[in-house]
């Protein structure tokens, strides 16, 4: 089946607004997708139909909420190759995701065991494990560092492990340089010397399909708001046999088996690690999300958005000073740049007035912008609902708005 562009911008209705009488371009996907109408009508039926707390009732209405929670639990289970349901947290996204496993996990770190991280981490896979960090001052973070493409030094990455290593944890794809790393090749050089290996999977999951059976990961973490679903929920997939081991993140309700003051027993997996009630209507819209990537297909998605990287990038070639962060062969539509001397702020409101929105900053990566040198870029992502006149669009824009700041 083609890619019917029109009708896939045709569930989305936030693409028909106006950025000052302009029409919206958004280019921001990266840090969050727009959402298709079928996902918002199941988050208005989820207030409107079923409203009542999950796991707590007998009455009607909360069940239907609980069995909503617990079909989205299956679905997401099937949707990322996971053995069981057990397997399968919700969070409130992959910054949460990565703080249980830093938190929980990590309390079970031998002492002085070192961490394996990137360069490349988004801060969400940075500061948890600097926390675990100030805990037990034993621990050690090193860091695998980038070639000129933007692709991490897989040499150095093999020679960072030794006797110590207890954990690695890093991107499957790049949300600055677009880079999508060897993940599979990672994991099993990780698991060759015993290491387990957590993936932060927020940028991956929007554009490819994965398997965490496959992966053979120990932890994947990802949001759904990247991925055209709900704001305020993810997903943290954990291998039962880590879980079964891991102390409760969070204390409260839903969590426990039985609670007394001398002493509190837990729930069965994945419960332990749900504590409080969750973003049930979220959760249970989210397979509507699902449904979407699909209906159109993840593989026809990533076609399109390839498209739009490489006809964008080929544009944005032939504009003098241009300079692009990250240009790994293998690399998702993740535009980072900057043109000569002008700043990334500056270039980012100025697109704006012309309704192009892009981000702009160091896109929660300051580690990385120290390595590159620079203290922030302008950043155009695409997803599924992006068109080829969109691109040009931005590509006027950006001529116009050079001269201006030059
Ligand atoms: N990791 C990466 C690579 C990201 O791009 C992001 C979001 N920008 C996060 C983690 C954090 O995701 P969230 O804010 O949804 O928890």
């Amino acid at each position: 089946m083609a890619y019917d562009i029109e009708e896939i911008r045709a569930k989305f209705p936030i693409l028909l607004r106006k950025i000052d009488k302009k029409p919206l371009i958004y280019l921001d996907n990266t840090a969050t997708s727009q959402t298709p109408r079928s996902v918002v009508d199941a988050v208005v039926s989820g207030y409107c139909d079923t409203k009542a707390n999950v796991h707590r009732g007998v009455h009607t209405l909360s069940q239907e909420a609980t069995e909503l929670q617990e079909e989205s639990r299956r679905r997401v289970k099937d949707y990322i190759g996971a053995s069981s349901v057990k397997e399968v947290i919700f969070t409130r996204g992959t910054t949460e995701g990565i703080n249980l496993v830093a938190s929980s996990f990590g309390s079970l770190f031998p002492e002085n065991g070192e961490i394996i991280l990137t360069v490349m981490e988004h801060h969400a896979n940075i500061v948890p494990w600097q926390l675990l960090q100030s805990r037990r001052p034993d621990i050690k973070i090193k860091v695998v560092d980038i070639n000129d493409q933007g692709e991490l030094l897989l040499s150095q990455y093999r020679s960072l492990f030794n006797d110590h290593t207890c954990m690695a944890s890093f991107c499957h794809v790049s949300n600055v340089l677009g880079t999508v790393n060897p993940v599979k090749e990672m994991i099993e050089y990780a698991h060759s010397k015993g290491v387990p290996v957590l993936i932060d999977g927020a940028q991956a999951v929007p554009h490819m399909r994965i398997d965490v059976n496959d992966l053979d990961c120990d932890f994947y973490a990802f949001s759904s708001h990247k991925m055209y679903g709900p704001t305020g929920i993810g997903v943290l997939y954990g291998k039962r046999e880590h879980l079964l081991r891991m102390p409760p993140y969070q204390g409260g309700g839903e969590m426990i088996a039985h609670v007394s003051f001398d002493g509190t027993t837990f729930a069965d997996l994945p419960f332990k690690f749900e504590a409080g009630t969750p973003d049930f209507v979220g959760i249970g819209a989210f397979p509507k999300a699902l449904d979407f990537m699909e209906e159109v297909g993840v593989g026809k998605i990533a076609e399109h958005e390839q498209e739009l990287l490489e006809y964008a990038e080929a544009k944005m070639r032939e504009i003098p000073g241009m300079r692009i962060f990250g240009n790994a062969p293998h690399k998702s539509a993740v535009i980072s740049f900057l043109v000569g001397d002008i700043h990334h702020y500056d270039m980012g409101m100025l697109l704006d007035k012309l309704g192009v929105e892009v981000r702009t900053g160091h896109h929660c990566a300051q580690p990385l912008m120290h390595r590159l040198g620079i203290s922030g870029t302008v950043r155009a992502s695409f997803a599924a609902y992006n068109t080829r006149e969109e691109v040009d669009a931005f590509i006027e824009a950006l001529k116009r708005v050079i001269p201006i700041l030059s």
